[in-house]
């Protein structure tokens, strides 16, 4: 097959620099300053975005504080409710064109795009219009001391101004996954996707617009790290951040918060152990497994990156390993026969490669990939991988590599191998491949992580909660859990006597 077209809509979007949204308009930069977006299948520029640096995010504060206390504030809940449906219903009308802006600027393949996030970024946004109505708080029976009638309730609100800080990896559905809560809490947001993709944010923000979502609840700045998201994190009149990304940064950003306290919430770095139990269908356990590691080129925070196999089925694992990894095509996302896209970025690209040389120089083994494919160039493309450590001591036994590469350990002791699992600073994923109950659920119980998946691999719903252990992040998103982290609970004490 060959490149598809670019859709005439995604062609207009992308003829103009595009520039920040703010209090419901479409504003310059106040830098005056544009930054490329660049194609990682081709290393080509194809589009320029506002550089906003800290004088937007004043402005764009601004708005988002003006929007909560003023006009949001006065729509009621059933109307959030219809606001988001009809949101998620233009982002299912524009799904195409959403899915092509997503593979321009990630690289990842268009029908990944399109048919996956896009729909997994509509279900999140509708599953959380549910929720406006539902609220509530509740009237607690208190024991004064005087033995005075007394009447006690909570009232639930929403936390404010919320810094929305999301990565590159899932550059559209990251939005939703932050976007779903501040909507249905009736807080407002500014927005700041990842550098390298910026653009589908702002198609978003068109379509926020369009859905009637009043001016200033939602705000979007195209930046960088340092000149706009480290202002946006330590701003005095933001009152709680939501951050997606590497834990070096999301480090940075707790300590920002600090400065007036705003209320946190962190998706870090994970190091998943994924086990293979010699009951396990093997088959199937090496399928889900190599899917858990190559999806999205393992640009994913839960990748399946730590495989341990069970030494009585390691041989027929690795064979079948081998054979999914050989079965990808890798090639420019927008060509719909290719199943595995460029990495990111030059610099992603050249993290990967340096750990698959790290790896080789520290005696692990390699199975298959480790290198660009031969016919590709311009890209920033990488085989998918597969590497046995025997000694479980390469930098790829413990390191996050965000890319597609697996380091297969194998195992003995059941007890030994739990301690091994959770022998990370990392908790954010872990899973199991068995048909034995038992064990199922008593690794489950042990193993130190967010999110547990048993003969499953990347498993995430919009009702359930995600979030990690230890340095894989504070809090949890989805469900009503994430509800909490963006409301503030007020008790009210009433006299009666
Ligand atoms: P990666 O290194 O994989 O690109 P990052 O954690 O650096 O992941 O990036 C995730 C998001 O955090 C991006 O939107 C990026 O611009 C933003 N970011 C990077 N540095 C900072 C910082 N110092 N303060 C706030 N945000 C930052
Ligand atoms: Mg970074």
């Amino acid at each position: 097959m060959a490149i598809m077209d670019i859709f005439s809509d995604v062609q207009q979007f992308l003829s103009e620099p595009k520039k920040l949204f703010i209090g419901g308009e479409w504003v310059e930069p106040s830098s005056g300053e544009y930054f490329p977006v660049e194609n990682p299948a081709t290393g080509q520029n194809f589009a320029q975005v506002s550089m906003a640096v800290e004088a937007d995010v004043d402005r764009a504060v601004a708005a988002a504080r003006n929007a909560q206390e003023g006009a949001w504030a006065k729509v009621q809940p059933a109307e959030r409710s219809r606001l988001m449906i009809r949101l998620a219903e233009l982002i299912e009308a524009d799904a195409e064109n959403l899915g092509q802006i997503i593979s321009l600027e990630n690289g990842k393949p268009y029908t990944n795009a399109y048919k996956g996030e896009v729909v997994i970024t509509a279900n999140i946004i509708r599953y959380f219009a549910g929720w406006p109505s539902k609220i509530e708080g509740s009237t607690i029976p208190v024991s004064p001391r005087g033995g005075e009638p007394m009447l006690n309730y909570t009232l639930r609100e929403p936390v404010g101004v919320c810094a929305l800080i999301v990565p590159w990896n899932f550059p559209l559905s990251m939005c939703a996954w932050k976007l779903g809560p501040v909507l249905a809490t009736g807080c407002t947001a500014v927005l700041k996707p990842a550098e390298q993709t910026p653009l589908v944010a702002l198609r978003l923000a068109e379509l926020i617009q369009k859905a009637g979502i009043p001016a200033g609840v939602v705000n979007v700045l195209t930046g960088f790290g340092d000149r706009a998201g480290a202002p946006l994190s330590a701003h005095d009149d933001v009152d709680k951040i939501a951050f997606t990304g590497s834990t070096g940064v999301g480090r940075m950003i707790a300590k920002a918060a600090a400065g007036n306290m705003k209320k946190v919430s962190l998706e870090l770095g994970g190091k998943s152990p994924n086990i293979i139990l010699p009951d396990a269908d093997i088959v199937r356990a090496a399928k889900g497994s190599a899917d858990g590691i190559f999806y999205n080129q393992g640009q994913v925070c839960t990748a399946a990156s730590r495989l341990y196999v069970h030494e009585s089925v390691l041989d027929q694992t690795l064979e079948e390993l081998r054979k999914h990894a050989a079965a990808h095509l890798v090639g420019p996302g927008l060509d719909p026969a290719n199943t595995m896209g460029p990495l990111v970025s030059r610099e992603q690209h050249g993290i990967v490669k340096g750990y698959v040389d790290r790896a080789l120089n520290e005696g692990a083994e390699l199975i298959c990939g480790g290198k660009a494919p031969a016919h590709l160039e311009g890209g920033y493309f990488m085989e998918p991988t597969v590497f046995l450590d025997r000694q479980e001591q390469a930098c790829i036994a413990r390191e996050e590599i965000f890319g597609p590469v697996v380091t297969v350990m194998s195992w003995s002791d059941v007890d030994e191998l739990v301690h091994r699992a959770n022998n990370t600073p990392f908790g954010l994923a872990a899973g199991v491949w068995t048909n034995n109950l038992k064990q199922a659920h008593t690794i489950a119980a042990k193993l130190k992580a967010g999110s547990v998946w048993i003969n499953c691999w990347n498993v995430v719903d919009p009702a359930s909660p995600f979030g990690g252990y230890k340095q894989s992040g504070w809090g949890r998103e989805m469900g009503k859990n994430v509800i909490d982290a963006y409301t503030e609970t007020k008790s009210v004490f009433v006299d009666l006597s």
